[in-house]
């Protein structure tokens, strides 16, 4: 950025001017990155596959035991097929 006092260019990790030692404002962070890390990623997967896991283990997603039963899995895609067509 441009130093405020003499305006001479400094890099941007520079806390004060190179060239009259005036500091120098911060850069403009995002605050709060609103973008997940690739470590936070492996834990949001790593609980949906425990998740997941579970509820099959509950049973829930076997469904069609009895040959008619579509099973609940199948259900959203016979509803997005239902809303495209
Ligand atoms: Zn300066």
């Amino acid at each position: 950025m441009d130093c405020a006092q003499c305006g001479t260019w400094n890099p941007d990790d520079k806390v004060r001017c190179w060239r009259c030692g005036a500091e120098l404002p911060k850069p403009a962070e995002p605050k709060g990155s609103r973008k997940l890390s690739s470590q936070q990623w492996v834990w949001i997967i790593a609980a949906l596959f425990s998740v997941l896991t579970i509820l099959m283990q509950c049973g829930i997603f076997r469904g069609g035991d009895s040959g008619n039963d579509v099973g609940l899995l199948s259900m959203p895609a016979l509803v997005l097929a239902g809303a495209i067509t």
